[in-house]
């Protein structure tokens, strides 16, 4: 059965004809679109994102619409914005921040996260968002390794987060508080204090388009947590993906699930709607069934971008959302972050009377890079196919060599050619890491996917460890690293176990120190050792305890035959597993 939406009828998409769009995209025609800064300044994202629409026909439309948790609901218009992100972007000036230094914040979704983001981009700093629910360590790991020069948090978060591991962050200048009206001491400082002192106007300083603007820390299976570093050059890809696959139309009201500590949540929560001068719905409360079918009712939600792991859950709820709830506005909903399953999309058509939008892209891409589009017929199952602007392959590769796979069907690396705007432009301080991702002129993703005779993409798995967790990255070296600070732990290696709602479980095997008994008791302490370094969304759920962990004569640990093992799947080429 389908249902019929008939708002869905009457707005005729941005992107007709994909396949005469795919021959004649230039990425420097589309820059045309930009206002650029005054007196030829170059591009900055805050300007093309808020200034632009604050100096025109938009000033009075609602850029934020922030929901609290209580529910009572907020608007920041773009004039609104404009006014806020500047007298931020004096703040940090006042306090000698400049150009290529780094802002962090660590807060929920509160106006003040986005009010950073804007100020700091103005400034010509970069801008680091943090996902609150992580542990102190990876909170810590990635202050040090960005070198955040200010941080904007809450007192609730500094005093249980920063407050334990601030002596060890000698970069850190400034933390600024959100929530206190005064200054606790020299370097801790009341963000209303500051803000109510600055004026309220700001002129952006000249801004190339290859100036760094944001910072996004992503796993590797190897080492800690890479920083990918993206340009303000990123917003036009911010900007084309907004049109073409988010398909905003003017006086659009939409809703990006995503945490801006995660890439998603900045690219598409903060920058993408506004460069396109729709109204952005930001929720405070993490997920609850019955509340986010209200907000897409109350709303109004014309487009909901969200992600499996949530789609799964609401489709496990004992709610018809359509007999429930008016959704009459909704008209596209689109997905990204793990494979969507077929019966997923199905499930969106039936349900809402509009398919779910497969989509696939990644930390380092910076935006959509593969999409399924409201005007292409749908294959439920497939990531759709290329941006108009990015050319898509399937590959083979070696250490230092790549060749393309030209016949459909068959599964390899995914890899793009470089050069598009949002491409990641170094890991910071890691320019060799950074490099290995390159063979020639094409980027290896890490991904293995493969493409039909119709050039649709589908995702066939991961080419390495990395482990997804409710949509997160996790990557397994560094959920091990703090494993193995536990008193009893000797050796540690993490796998991703899939579970049916989450998509893959983190699961720990753990190899004991000398004069410790495995038991349920030591199972739950170093669970719980794990969730108060890791965070819950990041540590280990099940934890075996076994004798020895496989591994590579070399010493590598063989976390893909722990997998098959787990998984009973065929153990595969053994020939570097170390005998004991
Ligand atoms: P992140 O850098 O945290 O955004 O994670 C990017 C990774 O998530 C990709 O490299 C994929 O492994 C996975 N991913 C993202 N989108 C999709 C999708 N539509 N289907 C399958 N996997 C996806």
């Amino acid at each position: 059965m389908s249902v019929v939406n008939s708002h869905t009828e009457a707005v005729e998409p941005n992107l007709i004809d994909y396949d005469a769009l795919l021959s004649t995209f230039s990425w420097n025609e589309a820059y045309k679109d930009f206002d650029g800064l005054p007196n030829g300044g170059g591009l900055n994202i805050a300007h093309e994102a808020i200034d632009r629409h604050a100096a025109g026909l938009l000033k009075d439309h609602v850029a934020i619409r922030w929901i609290r948790k209580d529910r009572a609901a907020k608007d920041f218009t773009y004039h609104d914005l404009y006014e806020l992100s500047n007298r931020f972007a004096n703040v940090i000036s006042r306090l000698g921040v400049g150009k290529g230094d780094t802002v962090f914040t660590l807060t929920g979704r509160i106006p003040e996260l986005y009010v950073t983001a804007f100020g700091t981009l103005k400034r010509t700093a970069i801008f680091c968002p943090l996902f609150s629910v992580f542990g102190p360590q990876p909170i810590y790991e990635r202050l040090s390794r960005g070198e955040a020069k200010i941080l904007v948090t809450t007192l609730d978060l500094f005093t249980k987060k920063i407050k334990p591991v601030i002596e060890r962050l000698p970069a850190l200048q400034y933390v600024l508080i959100t929530d206190t009206e005064s200054h606790a001491d020299k370097k801790v400082l009341s963000l209303p204090l500051l803000m109510a002192k600055e004026s309220s106007t700001f002129t952006i300083p000249p801004t190339q388009k290859e100036d760094p603007a944001l910072l996004h820390f992503t796993s590797g299976t190897t080492g800690m947590p890479k920083g990918a570093l993206h340009v303000h050059g990123a917003v036009l890809t911010h900007m084309i993906t907004g049109k073409l696959v988010l398909d905003f139309h003017p006086d659009d009201i939409y809703w990006c699930t995503a945490d801006p500590g995660w890439v998603t949540g900045t690219s598409y929560g903060i920058i993408a709607p506004l460069v396109n001068g729709v109204t952005n719905i930001v929720d405070e409360a993490e997920f609850d069934a019955a509340r986010w079918y209200s907000i897409l009712q109350d709303h109004k939600i014309n487009i909901w971008y969200t992600a499996p792991t949530a789609i799964r859950r609401l489709m496990r709820m004992n709610i018809d959302p359509a007999k429930q709830y008016n959704l009459e506005h909704l008209r596209l909903i689109l997905s990204v972050g793990e494979p969507l399953h077929a019966d997923a999309v199905h499930w969106g058509e039936d349900t809402f009377g509009v398919p779910i939008l497969d989509n696939w892209w990644q930390t380092e891409t910076g935006g959509i890079m593969i999409s399924n589009y409201r005007n292409m017929p749908v294959r439920p199952g497939s990531m759709g196919k290329p941006l108009p602007g990015i050319e898509a392959a399937i590959a083979e590769i070696s250490a230092d060599s790549l060749s393309i796979i030209t016949e459909p069907e068959k599964s390899g690396q995914l890899v793009l050619k470089r050069g598009w705007p949002s491409m990641f432009k170094t890991y910071l301080h890691e320019e060799e890491r950074y490099q290995k991702c390159f063979r020639g002129e094409w980027y290896v993703t890490g991904d293995l996917a493969r493409r039909d005779k119709e050039g649709y993409y589908w995702f066939v798995g991961r080419a390495d460890d990395i482990i997804k967790t409710s949509g997160h990255m996790v990557g397994p070296f560094e959920v091990e690293s703090t494993l193995m600070e536990h008193p009893a732990v000797a050796e540690a290696a993490v796998i991703g176990k899939p579970e049916p709602t989450i998509g893959e479980m983190v699961k720990a095997f753990v190899v004991l120190k000398p004069g410790n008994a495995p038991g349920e008791q030591l199972e739950m302490d170093i669970i719980a050792h794990g969730r108060k370094k890791l965070g819950p969304a990041v540590a280990p759920k099940e934890i075996d305890f076994v004798d020895s962990l496989p591994k590579t004569r070399s010493g590598k640990i063989l976390r893909r035959l722990l997998k098959a093992r787990e998984l009973g799947l065929q153990e595969g080429d053994l020939s570097t597993l170390e005998q004991p």
